[in-house]
């Protein structure tokens, strides 16, 4: 019997879409073509295969208007606020931009007696593992330069968002990326790991959780298989008493909140300067206490459910425990009549401390803890006292502060004065628990091809 997917609209429960999981076999079929076609892609001109990309995203771009109240459906993201369509061309068309300079030939020797040079080739086929939380721009960050570099892609889309999937890929081959080396496939967690055990992909980038991540691990164990691993985050702001108090609360807020949290570089703890503690924490619970939490498909809501119940849940026990181990929570409920199953009201607690799951576990939903801190001392060892390292936030007007801070800080992103973007000519990557590899910019080209020496002696 086939197995099916559902994906569960988190607007109102109702079953959104459904879709066939490929079986095994089928999928290993899948696999073949892909690495059948992808030679012919790797030898037509980079040029060529980053305008396919290029117009790819342009018919992306033209379906946006059915596209933002799809995602809203499907994950629960606010209609006002678009889509993800400038970010996702942004980053396709900076990784375009790039790709004559990044994959070209490191000349070594061109002399009469020898022809030395390193070549970057593609890997072969390229998993790409993505989630629901950005999934237009998660997906490109490794889809665009994949394509780009020559591989072929296969797109396992999150079941939360299995539109994306047959849009992107829909797009691609509407550009004129051949049907074999681009494909959406719907697999099961069993699948795609019996496909990476059995060497299926020569390079497998996986984002989400930790727990995901660690599975891909063991099943690529013994494979040699490439990975990039983007996984979670616990990312910290700190605001020094030099601050833009109205800047630091207005961009760690919308850091914290924005899409009810469920950022892999949103905002979930902070730590304030005792001497501008009070002015910024009253400055949080004036912008916090504005959002509009209700239907996604409402202009006037700024802030939608959660993508599951289960996701809610989890955050309501990490605030409940927290309370009941003596935080306090600053937001009134009285402001969020909304508030039930996936809906829920945004919060910001103090008197939190580190023992706190909270303070402690990656909660990606909208609560923030803020501590004060003496000085950049103990707010250096607060940000590390952390399993995670994907970004931190620094606020100060002091640039050469900022940098010194961020030499201390275990992270894969230092920003001044600004949080949760990602700049695509900038390495998206973190450490410690956040995973390991290279996206976007020059050296997310580095990650999806390999080195290969040419020796050529001529006399
Ligand atoms: P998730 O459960 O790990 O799912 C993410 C993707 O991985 C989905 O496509 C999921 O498929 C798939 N997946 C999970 N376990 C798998 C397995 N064992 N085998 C094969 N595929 C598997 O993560 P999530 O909760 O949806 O997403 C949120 C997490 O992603 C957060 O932890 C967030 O921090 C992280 N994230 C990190 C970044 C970054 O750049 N570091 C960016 C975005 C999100 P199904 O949907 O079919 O289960």
């Amino acid at each position: 019997m086939t197995e099916t997917l559902k994906c569960l609209s988190p607007v109102d429960g109702s079953v959104y879409a459904e879709r066939a999981l490929m079986p095994l076999d089928e999928a290993r079929a899948a696999v073949a073509r892909a690495r059948a076609a992808q030679p012919a892609w790797a030898a037509r001109p980079i040029a060529e295969r980053a305008e396919i990309v290029r117009r790819a995203v342009a018919l992306i771009g033209e379906a946006n208007d059915e596209i933002v109240p799809e995602l809203a459906w499907q994950m629960g993201r606010p209609v006002r606020y678009g889509g993800e369509f400038r970010g996702f061309q942004e980053r396709a068309h900076y990784m375009a931009d790039i790709s004559a300079d990044a994959l070209a030939d490191l000349r070594i020797e061109d002399s009469a007696a020898f022809s030395r040079y390193i070549r970057r080739v593609p890997h072969g086929l390229v998993l790409v593992v993505a989630p629901w939380n950005y999934p237009y721009m998660t997906a490109i960050n490794t889809i665009a330069p994949a394509l780009i570099a020559g591989n072929a892609v296969m797109l396992k889309h999150a079941s939360q968002t299995p539109l994306v999937g047959e849009r992107i890929i829909c797009a691609l081959r509407d550009a004129g990326v051949p049907g074999d080396v681009a494909q959406n496939v719907f697999l099961s967690h069993d699948t795609t790991s019996a496909l990476i055990g059995a060497g299926a992909f020569q390079f497998v980038n996986f984002t989400g959780s930790v727990g995901g991540g660690k599975a891909i691990e063991r099943a690529a164990a013994g494979t040699f298989t490439g990975l990039g691993l983007e996984l979670g985050g616990k990312d910290p702001g700190y605001v020094m008493e030099d601050a833009d108090l109205d800047a630091a609360a207005d961009g760690l807020m919308d850091g914290a909140m924005f899409n009810s949290g469920q950022c892999c570089c949103g905002i979930e703890r902070i730590y304030v300067h005792e001497s501008v503690y009070e002015p910024f924490l009253e400055k949080c619970v004036e912008i916090v206490s504005k959002a509009r939490l209700g239907n996604p498909l409402d202009p006037e809501t700024t802030m939608g459910p959660m993508a599951q119940v289960r996701f809610a849940d989890l955050v309501r026990a990490q605030t409940d425990e927290a309370v009941a181990a003596g935080a306090k929570p600053l937001i009134d409920r009285a402001l969020f009549p909304t508030d039930g199953g996936a809906y829920l009201m945004p919060q910001i607690l103090v008197d939190v401390d580190h023992s706190m799951r909270v303070m402690r576990e990656e909660s990606f939903g909208p609560v923030v803890g803020i501590m004060r801190v003496k000085g950049d001392a103990e707010a250096i060892a607060m940000m590390n006292d952390s399993e995670f390292g994907l970004t931190a936030s620094l606020w100060t007007r002091d640039a050469d502060r900022a940098a010194r801070v961020g030499d201390a800080i275990e992270t894969g992103t230092v920003f001044m004065n600004r949080c949760d973007y990602l700049d695509p000519a900038l390495c998206w990557t973190g450490c410690k628990n956040t995973g390991r590899g290279a996206g976007l910019s020059v050296l997310g080209y580095h990650a999806l091809t390999r080195p290969k020496s040419y020796h050529l002696k001529k006399a």
